[in-house]
């Protein structure tokens, strides 16, 4: 392809909002445009990628036996009924009416679809087991849409969804598609790592998730420097051993929450209405005065509309309160607060139906609280458990010391038992000719996240550099003053039809820039190979080969160049 014809909209500014260097530099290098909050135009560079990732991924899903499949985005409500999700998801599914007043969501995920799918069409034991996937387009309504297509709101998801006879059959799968995963995340040139992790509001039994390393991830994950252990942090934290900070834990666990402050007053307090909040806790630190430090809010609640205020904060939403502030008006540190990761110690429960093992506020210096249990009758006693995992911990399985690394999560396999097919009723006729439920999987990929954590993990000062297998292009031709030298441009064509034939994909820039325009421009998306040709290097017979990370360019016959290429 030539530059001439290629929407090439690269800017040199960093947008002031995007915080990350995925988002700035997705911007800069025209991958993506924003269309409203966490909505995306993606450019041609950027669907050239994306296309790339998903080729990847399609390739190792078919070789392990998954038939791809497409369901619809718009779903109908009645089967989020039956699954009894309606109610559990909250308000990251996007309802509406049609013309008939009729229900609708747009699909955050299509475990309903799939099942409604199978318990349809799929007659006998012997059709199974069965694994079907799609590549497309989801819908959530995320609270705060952030980082670019990192946390958007429509966003495309590799889904995939496997269908038993019984545990060992989906157990197999499962394996087989852990295995699937770690070669479709190592052909993307991503470096990445498997954790254990919660099931979170999908539910089920057995769960992994892919993890990006990267500062930016929102996710902190733990794992062994010694051996092959690694979770996501909340579940590392309720695995761990018992060691002396845990202990001191406990005594935590055993603080309860004075009479006097009751749900009620706390709401009160808060201006909250009552149904959303489940549960107050005071922690250590906390003082007559300031005696709320955690709240449990159930689904998933706006924070921003709990003003800080009503907490005698400075009178900004939560998240802007500096850790000074909120130790003033709680009286004890704040931390890191679980799944919305707010600098406040608040917790929230993105699922009324999930209400066990929650993240908590650490109120010290590298605490993270987790596996904080509430008992539901006992109404102001937190239960148990609150364990604490810090760097250089013992690792649960005995091999190794704790590492804690920040992750961004690209994918979540999990082992779903009989969840989806019960509640929808998915049977098929076993050997016996009698009606059995089904044993569920569900493997997710987020495609477009991977593109921003590929970056996240592959740039410089100058911009991207793609890992090759998902570059938009693998080679750039910049050529010296093309439009003067009938010479040079003879050569040039001559090298882009080559390597054209022989299915490279290169990026001829043909406008009439200066070469530093367009090597800035080159640099700045990234391509990893770059080719130089000029009249100077044609009259000694080489040709300029720089490779994207390499600091200086080289020069290299003409006659060897092709094979040196490929
Ligand atoms: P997160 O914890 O980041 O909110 P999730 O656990 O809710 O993700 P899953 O339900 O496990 O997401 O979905 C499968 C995959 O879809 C995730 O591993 C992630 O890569 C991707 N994904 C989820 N939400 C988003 C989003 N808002 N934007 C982009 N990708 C997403
Ligand atoms: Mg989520
Ligand atoms: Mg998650
Ligand atoms: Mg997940």
């Amino acid at each position: 392809m030539k530059t001439s014809s290629l929407l090439l909209a690269t800017t040199r500014e960093t947008p002031a909002d995007a915080v990350v260097i995925s988002h700035q530099l997705m911007l800069r290098a025209g991958i993506i445009r924003p269309l409203a909050g966490g909505l995306y135009n993606w450019l041609p560079l950027g669907v050239r990628v994306l296309r790339k990732v998903e080729a990847i991924i399609r390739e190792e899903m078919n070789k392990a036996q998954a038939q791809e499949v497409l369901m619809p985005v718009v779903q109908p409500m009645e089967l989020w009924e039956e699954s009894g999700r309606a109610e559990a998801y909250g308000p990251e599914l996007l309802r509406f009416k049609d013309r008939h007043q009729r229900d609708f969501a747009l699909g955050p995920t299509h475990e309903e679809i799939i099942t409604d799918l199978v318990r349809k069409e799929i007659r006998s034991y012997k059709q199974l087991p069965a694994n079907f996937y799609q590549i497309q387009t989801k819908f959530r309504d995320e609270i705060r849409p952030r980082f670019g297509v990192m946390r958007s709101r429509e966003f495309i998801m590799k889904d995939a969804y496997s269908f038993h006879m019984d545990k060992d059959s989906l157990q197999d799968t499962y394996e087989e598609m852990y295995d699937t995963y770690n070669r479709i995340f190592t052909r993307l040139g991503l470096d990445f790592r498997p954790v254990q992790a919660d099931t979170g509001s999908i539910g089920g039994e057995g769960s992994h998730e892919f993890h990006v390393l990267a500062d930016s991830g929102e996710d902190d994950i733990a794992f062994s420097s010694d051996s092959d252990y690694a979770a996501n942090i909340e579940l590392a934290e309720a695995l761990a051993p018992r060691g002396e900070r845990a202990a001191a834990t406990e005594e935590l666990t055993k603080i309860e929450t004075p009479n006097k402050h009751s749900i009620e007053d706390v709401c009160d307090f808060l201006q909250l209405k009552k149904k959303k909040v489940a549960k107050t806790l005071v922690v250590k630190g906390a003082t007559e005065e300031h005696p709320v430090v955690a709240l449990l809010i159930r689904g998933d609640h706006d924070l921003n509309e709990i003003k800080a205020e009503k907490l005698d904060l400075v009178a900004e939403p939560f998240e802007m309160a500096s850790d000074e502030d909120i130790q003033n008006a709680v009286g004890c540190k704040a931390g890191s607060i679980g799944p919305v990761n707010l600098n406040i110690p608040v917790i929230v429960d993105r699922t009324a139906a999930h209400m066990a093992d929650f993240v908590c506020g650490a109120n010290e210096d590298g605490f993270h609280f987790t596996g904080a249990n509430w008992d539901r009758d006992a109404t102001q006693t937190l239960v148990a458990d609150i364990r604490n995992v810090v760097k250089g911990d013992p690792s649960p399985c005995g091999k190794g010391k704790i590492e804690i690394r920040r992750g961004i999560e690209v994918g979540h396999i999990f082992q779903l038992g009989n969840k989806y097919s019960e509640a929808l009723n998915a049977t098929v006729l076993n050997e016996n000719s009698r009606a059995q439920i089904l044993e569920m999987g569900c493997y997710g990929i987020g495609v477009t996240r991977v593109v921003a954590a590929a970056i996240e993990q592959n740039y410089d000062d100058k911009g991207i550099i793609w890992p090759e297998a998902i570059a938009p292009f693998q080679v750039c031709i910049v050529p010296m003053q093309m439009h003067k030298s009938p010479r040079v441009e003879e050569a040039v064509m001559a090298l882009y039809n080559e390597l054209t034939a022989k299915g490279i994909e290169v990026l001829l820039d043909d406008r009439k820039e200066r070469p530093g325009v367009m090597f800035n421009d080159m640099e700045l998306i990234g391509i990893p190979h770059r080719i130089v040709i000029g009249e100077r290097g044609l009259d000694k017979g080489e040709i300029e080969y720089k490779h994207r990370r390499d600091e200086k360019s080289q020069d290299i016959p003409e006659a060897d160049f092709i094979s040196f290429l490929m």
